[in-house]
């Protein structure tokens, strides 16, 4: 499969390809075309051009409904692509495409409503016999830039709103899983969105993507993926909006009185899906020392239950991680937990870029494996004396995007709502829950607490534009 950069309604080919590779096995996956800065220059050219005329809001509705329904058409193809550009395994890239059509559906029906105020200017004495107006216009030009994790539903994340909002899009997929992205637009072309809407391409660093960002046309970018990589660009973006979302360590707080059968559910989906590479996966699991030895015997059990294997075989729950390297390295920092005291109770075995969910006991607080984000399929036990023990140690570190707390407490759910200094906090859920549409993001390095979801993303990228006019 060789596809194209897609610049100013054109398909780039050229002989500068970037090459993708299945991370099971390292046979080659696909290629995309990469861009030069000269076609840089013409995509952003092309997307700000005066001929360009507005969408109407009918017209991005129907085009994110067709899109919708294109989707799901070719929604196993797109997950046995997402599969092997990802070595993620088809019951994730199966929900992964489920959930990116709803991301689609949600910004359709957003498209449609007017987002206006009304203010009365003659409600002080100092007020007068006028009102204000507010209506939302689109910025000029956004560039996104995406993770390798949800190949498909983070795209659609930046997209989609885009699209909603009537905002012109460059997008640069993460280059180790652009083929679904690539895709996806091609779906919105067929679906009738115009070139100028989006362009989306693959290109060198200094070429193309520092350009992307720094290009003073460009408005606002919009970027998912590492702390180290969101800092930098916050800082290369200069004098333009920015949207954050960076990485999390989020944990699962299991309290005494929890119902049990649910948080080793609840821990083992949270730690395990998408191959434990979510921003919000559970990759710390508090559990109150006075239930501790019992939560960790039926905990091991349900992790059995998540076997790792062949990304394509539809009873595989777990599939690779991004790459060999990334496996290394999380083979590492359990070595180091290891050797700081913890205990591996089940799994651990690596080949290649298969590592199996693995579960680990006694884990020290400051043990390189949860002190930094393990983006992979690792389930630490850490002992907390209650509730408090565990804000106060969360609270202490770098990241702030999600948590789960496991009660049945009332007060407790509401005081860990309150005081977990954090981006969100789920009750009996794991730490990633969400709908498409609800807002969604974190502080502190999780990122500046710009939210994403549907409605939020929209409204990052338009202004708000006044006008008044006497009503005497
Ligand atoms: P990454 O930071 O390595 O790469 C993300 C994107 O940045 C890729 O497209 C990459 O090509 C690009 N990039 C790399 N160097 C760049 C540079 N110097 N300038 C501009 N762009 C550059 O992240 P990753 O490894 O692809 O993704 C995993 C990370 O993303 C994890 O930390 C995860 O927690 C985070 N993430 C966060 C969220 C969220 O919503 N908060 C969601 C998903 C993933």
């Amino acid at each position: 499969m060789n596809l194209p950069s897609y610049i100013a309604g054109k398909a780039v080919h050229s002989d500068d390809k970037l090459e993708v590779f299945y991370p099971y096995d390292n046979s080659l996956t696909g290629t995309v075309s990469k861009i030069t800065n000269a076609q840089l220059h013409e995509a952003i050219e092309h997307a700000i051009s005066p001929k360009n005329t507005s969408l109407s809001r009918y017209e991005r509705h129907a085009i994110l409904r067709k899109a919708a329904d294109l989707l799901a058409e070719q929604r196993e193809d797109l997950a046995k692509l997402l599969c092997r550009e990802s070595g993620l395994c088809m019951r994730e890239t199966m929900y992964e495409t489920g959930r990116s059509s709803d991301v689609l559906e949600f910004a359709a029906i957003e498209a449609l409503k007017d987002d206006g105020e009304v203010f009365s200017c003659d409600i002080s004495p100092q007020g007068k016999a006028r009102k204000i107006v507010t209506f939302k216009q689109p910025l000029q030009l956004v560039s996104a830039i995406t993770p390798f994790n949800h190949p498909l539903n983070q795209v659609a994340h930046k997209v989609a709103p885009a699209i909603a909002a009537g905002t012109p899009m460059l997008l640069k997929p993460s280059e180790k899983t652009p083929l679904v992205a690539i895709r996806f637009a091609e779906i919105l072309y067929q679906a009738g969105l115009p070139s100028w809407m989006l362009q989306v391409f693959v290109g060198d660093l200094d070429e193309v993507v520092t350009p992307m960002i720094t290009d003073e046309r460009v408005e606002m970018v919009s970027f998912t993926g590492s702390v180290a990589i969101g800092k930098h660009i916050s800082k290369t973006a200069g004098y333009k909006k920015t949207c954050l979302e960076l990485g999390g360590n989020s944990p699962l707080i299991v309290l005494e009185d929890a119902d049990l059968e649910k948080a080793v559910t609840l821990a083992a989906e949270g730690a395990f899906r998408n191959s434990g590479q979510r921003c919000t996966a559970v990759k710390r699991i508090l559990v109150q020392e006075s239930i501790l030895e019992t939560f960790t015997e039926r905990f091991v059990e349900k992790a059995k239950e998540y076997t790792s294997g062949d990304p394509e075989d539809p009873e595989t729950r777990v599939g690779t991680v991004i790459d060999e390297a990334a496996a290394i390295y999380l083979e590492e920092v359990v070595e180091k937990a290891v050797a700081d005291g913890a205990k591996v109770l089940l799994g651990g075995n690596r080949s290649g870029a298969l590592l199996e969910p693995t579960v680990i006991a006694n884990v020290p607080r400051d043990t390189q494996m949860v002190a930094d984000e393990s983006f992979g399929p690792l389930a630490p036990i850490i002992p907390i004396k209650d509730l408090d023990d565990a804000i106060e140690y969360y609270n202490g570190g770098n990241f702030g995007l999600s948590s789960g707390v496991v009660t049945n407490d009332l007060q407790l759910a509401l005081k860990a709502a309150k005081h977990l200094r954090t981006g969100t906090t789920n009750i009996n859920e794991v730490p990633g829950y969400r709908i498409e549409c609800s807002p969604f993001g974190g502080i502190k390095d999780s990122g500046l607490g710009i939210k994403e979801g549907v409605i939020e993303a929209m409204k990052f990228m338009q202004t708000t534009k006044t006008f008044s006019f006497p009503w005497e």
